[in-house]
Parts: structure tokens; sequence; C-alpha cells
């Protein structure tokens, strides 16, 4: 096993499609890595919620997950539920986040994931963050569609706690959905640290990732 160290990070961008996204899916991961990475620039953009309390709810969950890191997040006015039939908008407000940052790894949902928002989310971000470290998160639901992750990110204890208080704490609207509790996000973390032989863990999809020193790069755009 080869272990990738995430405590050397300049820049991350997360990307989820709903407020709550990106904390369920990467919260404590954005724990540890600002912990270990106190200069590090967190780049978040969520498609839907601007102007809602649901924006305000994201705002300060982000905010606790990245305490006295260089937090800019962005929260669009998509509709919630309706992303395909705005695979324009998507694009562009991808694009713009794409031109507004240069993230040493992108963290956003999965492309096996069953909620459609999450599933366009996913298929687009590699058509503008293309030569880029990309990593799938999995948000645990109704539907039966978790992924079989290939990457683990160990959780400290005290960090897979914290990240399901703020949860409970940040997230008023969302707290009466039956699966929306301390359990379940302490379960999934568990069976994602016996995986990886630590405690807790989170768990994520591999895009693509490239092995070696590079010795040029090319890309193109669109
Ligand atoms: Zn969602």
């Amino acid at each position: 096993m080869i272990e990738l160290n995430p405590s050397r990070l300049r820049s991350v961008a997360v990307i989820g499609a709903h407020c709550d996204d990106i904390a369920i899916g990467v919260g404590a991961s954005l724990l540890e890595i600002g912990r270990s990475n106190p200069d590090i620039v967190v780049h978040a953009l969520v498609l839907t919620g601007a102007g809602t309390d649901r924006e305000i709810e994201e705002k300060n969950a982000l905010a606790a997950l990245c305490p006295s890191v260089d937090l800019r997040l962005t929260v669009a006015g998509l509709p919630d539920s309706r992303l395909p039939c705005h695979w324009d908008a998507v694009k562009c407000e991808l694009a713009g986040f794409r031109r507004s940052c240069e993230p040493d790894v992108v963290f956003g949902p999965q492309r096996g994931d069953f909620h459609q928002d999450h599933r366009l989310v996913a298929e687009l971000i590699p058509t503008e963050f293309r030569d880029h470290l990309s990593f799938g998160y999995e948000i645990l639901k109704w539907e039966s569609d978790l992924p079989n992750p290939a990457v683990y990110l160990p959780i400290s204890e005290d960090s897979a706690r914290r990240k399901a208080e703020l949860l409970a704490q940040c997230y008023p609207s969302q707290t009466g959905h039956d699966w929306f509790d301390d359990e379940a996000f302490l379960g999934l973390m568990r069976i994602r640290g016996v995986q990886c032989r630590n405690r807790y863990a989170e768990a994520f999809t591999l895009e693509k990732a490239v092995l070696g020193a590079a010795t040029s790069t090319h890309s193109t755009n669109g």
C-alpha cells in the first residue's frame, strides 16, 4: 500500500450539488487536512441553495470544518433536484470555479451516485479539472448506491465525532431525515476505517491518477 501524504497541500477544491454534500462526503477529511496544513486555501463551490436558509447552514458548517484556514465558499442558486435540466448552467458554474483556483486535489460527488444532481456534477468535474487529482466522495442515503472506494483518508476519533456533531448542529433543515444522524455518519466512517485498518476513515472513488514524475504537461479545455 502506498501512502499519499495529505500534509503538504497548498490548495484544495471541494464541490457539492447541495448544501451539506461537502460536509457529509468530505467533512472529516477537511478537518484533518486543515489541521495538517494551516496555510491551505479551501475553495468550495455549492451549486444550489443561494439566498435560502440552506446557504446560511452551509456557511456555518464549512467555517466550522475549516477553522483558521483560508476558506473561499461560493453558493450558487441553481434549482435543487433539477440540475440535469440545467446542464449548461452547471457547466458554466464549474468553469468559472475552475478559473478561480488551481487546487492540488479536487473532491466532488462520485459518478455512481444515484441522485441525478450528484451524478451530473460528478460527470462534469473532470471536464473542467482536466489535469487534477480528483476524488469522488460518498453520500449515504436511502438509495443503495455506495461505491467500492479506492482511496481512504484515515480520520482521528476527534474529527469523526466533530463531523457528526457539526452535521447535527449546522443543518437543522436536514435533521428530520431518518438517515441524517450520528449513528449513520459514524457508522460509515467506522466501516471505511475497518477497510483501511484505522478506527475511522472517509473513503473516495478515484477518477484518475498518474504515477511517476511528469516531464511535460499538455491540456485541452472544453
Ligand atoms: Zn446532495
